[in-house]
């Protein structure tokens, strides 16, 4: 009789040790688990990113192997490894007898693909299943808003809230509102003492040897006797906890606020354990909640509500996007902006002080908070009319966090605008009032806030007005930029030329800034 066997794939983003191919030691099951090449060389990634991936992945393999699961782990090392994922699964269903190969939805088209393809031909059975992790399924989002002229983000999170019953009460609201934004996003003050980060110990040393050994190139810096990131479900959970005590309280109120050397303010720095699937979010969001209801004085509700959307409603809302969209999606270029990505964005070498900050941080920690991407790095790029495919490269490659599920609808879509207003209904832009009104960087930077053209005027100023200017076909119609126009069109003309003037030398001399 014919004995069954089972191969199953774990992706170095799928380290759920929650999920139900865990539950019980079937000693017909083998793991299988992978460094390949192909996985570091997609994109020039951080180095941080790439050594904690594979941290991650070894210390998730041993708990499976502790826990008594059969596992084959293919380190970067192993003359065995073919470093590529279907190399590694034929060499392996060519060395042993399996009647069934079984894997986890990935959440990158780009590996779906290569899966797909795979499975297409093998000569054996196979299914996928999901990884358990979201709230939604891929096609949930699609469901949601079939038929729909928009794609709403508010809309979509308000299901979400009433279908998983987060911050209601028996189908009802807990509080009369569903948004409290409007409480949230100040500027911190001066006098403000931030309360440092809860960072780890890890030493990755072998790791980053066994990476400098080959020819992978990397960017940013590590500091490998003491790596920062949870790499395990334990940290994870730490960092977690640590979140909601010190950094729920105030995450709404400076969710937006940027200061110089304060790399991460109130933000969770969840994602990496998120992104890995070594966290859920229903469990983050519970403990949020948890935290919340046990300490109500402690934490305004605002803080909360703000906290609970970005993940129920904006990380589940762009996923959706995503298996909706793609691989078009990747395509776009609404705006058709060819510019090449100014150089100082691998370096950080800028006078312009917003951006060396947010990019020298993003270097060094391979982490930047939602605003320095949004109206920071990616304003800039914006502005400077930088193609997205450079765009989404540099996103891409510098922060842990960073999937392409969660980059590229980020990325392409709310900062670049390149997807025409599917994700935001408007590009966001700012000169320097919007980022002097959120940082405390204007103050000692090199050029000046309030000047728009002249020596040492801020290049966030003229940028603005031409890139509106020079989009006015595509841009003028919406409701929500004409008024900008109409600023545009009050301005005298020899105001107007000398901004496009000032524009056109800062784009000129765009890797001298
Ligand atoms: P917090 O501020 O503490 O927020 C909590 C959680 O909410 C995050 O961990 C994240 O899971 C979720 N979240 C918040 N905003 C978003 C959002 N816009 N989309 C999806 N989830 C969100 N996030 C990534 O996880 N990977 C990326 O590659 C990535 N690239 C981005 C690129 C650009 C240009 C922009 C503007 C945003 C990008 N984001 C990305 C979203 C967001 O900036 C990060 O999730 C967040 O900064 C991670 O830090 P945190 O865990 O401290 O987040
Ligand atoms: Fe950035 Fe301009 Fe402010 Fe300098 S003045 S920090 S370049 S916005």
């Amino acid at each position: 009789m014919k004995v069954s066997r089972t191969l199953r794939l774990v992706l170095g983003d799928q380290l759920n040790s929650r999920h139900s191919w865990f539950d019980a030691v079937d000693d017909s099951v083998t793991y299988v688990m992978m460094e390949v090449r192909t996985e570091t060389d997609y994109a020039l990634h951080h180095i941080q990113k790439v050594v904690g991936f594979f941290v991650a992945m070894r210390g998730f393999s041993e708990s499976l192997s502790a826990a008594g699961h059969h596992v084959v782990y293919f380190s970067l090392d192993d003359p065995a490894n073919r470093q590529s994922i279907p190399a590694n699964l034929q060499q392996l269903l060519d060395a042993e007898t399996y009647t069934q190969f079984e894997y986890q939805y990935p959440d990158e088209y780009r590996v779906d693909v290569i899966l797909k393809d795979f499975c297409a031909a093998l000569p054996i059975a196979w299914q996928a299943v999901e990884t358990e992790h979201f709230y939604t399924r891929r096609e949930t989002l699609a469901d949601f808003f079939a038929g729909k002229k928009t794609l709403l983000m508010e809309s979509f999170y308000r299901e979400m809230r009433r279908k998983h019953g987060v911050l209601m009460d028996c189908g009802q609201l807990l509080t009369g509102q569903w948004n409290y934004d409007e409480d949230n996003r100040k500027k911190l003050p001066r006098e403000h003492r931030v309360t440092p980060p809860l960072v780890f110990d890890n030493d990755v040393s072998p790791i980053l040897s066994a990476v400098n050994a080959t020819d992978i190139n990397t960017i940013g810096t590590i500091d490998a006797r003491h790596f920062v990131w949870p790499v395990n479900r334990e940290q994870s959970l730490q960092l977690l906890d640590f979140f909601v005590e010190a950094c729920l309280p105030l995450f709404g109120s400076y969710q937006d606020a940027m200061v110089p050397q304060q790399w991460s303010l109130y933000h969770s720095r969840l994602s990496f354990s998120m992104n890995t699937k070594m966290l859920a979010p229903a469990e983050v969001i519970d403990a949020a909640v948890a935290a919340w209801q046990a300490n109500p004085d402690a934490i305004a509700y605002h803080q909360l509500e703000g906290f609970v959307r970005q993940i129920i409603g904006w990380r589940e809302y762009m996923r959706g996007i995503y298996w909706m969209k793609m691989p078009e999606f990747g395509t776009l270029n609404f705006l058709d902006h060819q510019a090449p990505l100014p150089e100082w964005y691998w370096t950080g070498k800028t006078k312009m002080h917003c951006l060396r900050d947010s990019i020298g941080q993003s270097l060094q920690w391979a982490y930047a908070h939602h605003i320095q991407r949004l109206m920071v790095t990616g304003n800039f790029a914006l502005l400077a009319g930088v193609a997205p495919d450079a765009v989404d490269g540099w996103y891409l490659g510098i922060y842990i966090d960073a999937l392409e599920w969660v980059e590229i609808t980020n990325t392409r879509g709310m900062s670049q605008f390149a997807d025409g207003g599917i994700v935001g209904t408007k590009p966001y832009v700012s000169s320097a009032a919007y980022i002097d009104r959120m940082s405390h960087y204007c103050g000692t930077c090199y050029y000046n806030k309030a000047k728009k053209t002249g020596d040492k005027a801020c290049p966030f100023n003229s940028l603005y007005w031409n890139f509106y200017d020079r989009h006015r076909d595509k841009l003028e119609r919406s409701p929500r930029i004409g008024m900008v126009y109409k600023l545009w069109d009050r301005m005298k003309q020899e105001d107007k030329a000398a901004l496009l003037e000032q524009a056109t030398f800062y784009l000129t001399n765009i890797d001298k800034l």
